[in-house]
């Protein structure tokens, strides 16, 4: 069991209404134990698009998950394309019926039992794996050695089946060793200085244990990972070999984390015991929004304000007027005056503020479009920087300049 395909049903993920956010879900469990997705396909509705591409995802891998399409509604047609393409009929499953009866029973909605009576058909041929989560259950067909797993396509459904039940019914069939990854980050060390002071630690890791390093600009990241068959002890046995590394490098690392940025500054800042704010105007929020999608930021993200408007950047940061009507409000100092502002406002070690016009079309004061000025400020020392990207389209640009502000603040 080496490759994968995943194959999303679904014309609202064609029609740009629906992020695939299952694939990326998938594609990381099943990497956990060594699974390695070769193919994504994303296809609509349609039993002959469903029939043929699983043809395909066959002829690629030797697990093939499906997600979507599984609802007792019209346009859902999963489960009879499945039925086709293995030569199968559909008949009522009593088991998945009494699952259904006591899920509905449970939500007090036995009343509706009868017509969602159809989600208990499945394939004769068919494997069910129960859905504690909703009312269509996953199916799990076999042909020549190679398996197909059928999942709806709600995530909170697909994330409980796929975690709980399909990598461990997985690990178990194969003999399946999971995948433990951690990432050290280390600056101020070139590569080939570090590995001759690591040296003799990572000649001493146990086994399954492998190192690799990761150079990305100023800094080197050290990637550690580690396979056996208990998550829990190879979490553990990763952590006694980061405690042993650390002494030999500590001044030099800055975090320890899976590989986001916003992490990575989560570690910074809990362990420095910092506090920060932001003040964007043409990131929209994006890099408070990043901020704090990491749990327990609020321990060190103590606010952060939109002043969009020059008038709401003069009222509430307190930005001179005589700044912007002579350096405009896109500049430099304007960015640097927001910071200092925010800083004051929510009384914070660290700010942050941007300023720019992410367009497209000209901003009101002539500045082309593709220009920022970001400022992070720590305490009384601040950095200012300028950038100019006119070819990224409107998000991109926000997304781009919040990541950059938070990679040069980290
Ligand atoms: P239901 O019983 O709810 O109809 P289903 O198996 O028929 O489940 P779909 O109708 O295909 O699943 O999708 C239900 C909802 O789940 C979608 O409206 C969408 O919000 C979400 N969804 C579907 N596929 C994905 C996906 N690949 N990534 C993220 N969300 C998805
Ligand atoms: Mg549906």
């Amino acid at each position: 069991m080496e490759n994968a395909v995943l194959i999303t049903i679904g014309d609202e993920i064609l029609s740009g209404n629906t992020v695939d956010t299952n694939s990326n879900f998938i594609a990381t469990e099943l990497k956990n134990i060594g699974i390695k997705v070769k193919q994504i396909f994303t296809i609509s509705d349609e039993i002959e698009t469903i029939k043929n591409t699983l043809q395909k995802a066959f002829e690629l891998g030797d697990l093939v998950i499906t997600t979507g399409g599984l609802g007792p509604t019209r346009d859902d047609k999963t489960k009879k394309a499945l039925a086709e393409f293995f030569n199968d009929e559909i008949a009522l499953d009593e088991t998945t019926f009494n699952h259904l009866k006591t899920y509905m029973e449970r939500r007090g909605r036995a009343d509706i039992l009868e017509r969602n009576r159809e989600q208990a058909f499945v394939p004769t041929k068919s494997v069910v794996f129960q859905n504690n989560f909703g009312t269509a259950p996953c199916m799990m067909m076999e042909q020549n050695g190679k398996l197909s797993f059928s999942l709806p396509g709600v995530p909170y459904e697909v994330k409980p089946l796929i975690k709980d039940q399909i990598v461990p019914y997985l690990q178990e069939k194969f003999n399946l060793n999971y995948i433990h990854t951690r990432i050290v980050s280390v600056v101020g060390i070139p590569e080939s200085i570090l590995a001759d002071i690591i040296e003799d630690w990572e000649l001493a890791l146990p086994e399954n244990m492998t190192l690799s390093y990761l150079p990305v600009g100023t800094r080197v990241k050290l990637r550690i990972t580690a396979s056996g068959e208990n998550e829990e002890r190879l979490k553990e046995q990763t952590e006694n070999e980061i405690q042993k590394l650390l002494p030999l490098i500590e001044k030099n690392v800055i975090a320890i984390s899976e590989d986001k940025i916003e992490n990575i500054l989560s570690e910074i800042l809990t362990e420095r015991k910092l506090t920060i704010s932001t003040a964007e105007s043409c990131t929209g929020g994006e890099i408070a929004k990043m901020i704090t999608s990491v749990s327990g930021s609020s321990k060190y993200f103590l606010g952060g304000i939109v002043p969009y408007a020059t008038e709401k950047k003069i009222k509430i940061l307190g930005i001179s007027r005589e700044t912007v009507d002579q350096f405009t409000v896109v500049s430099e100092q304007v960015a640097q005056e927001m910071a200092k502002g925010c800083q004051k406002l929510f009384d914070t070690d660290i700010s942050l503020s941007t300023t720019g016009v992410a367009g497209p079309g000209k901003g009101e004061d002539g500045k082309d479009i593709g220009t920022v000025f970001y400022t992070i400020r720590i305490r009384d020392q601040e950095v200012t920087s300028k950038l100019y990207m006119p070819h990224l389209e409107r998000i991109d640009f926000m997304n781009f300049v919040s990541q950059k502000v938070i990679q040069d603040l980290i």
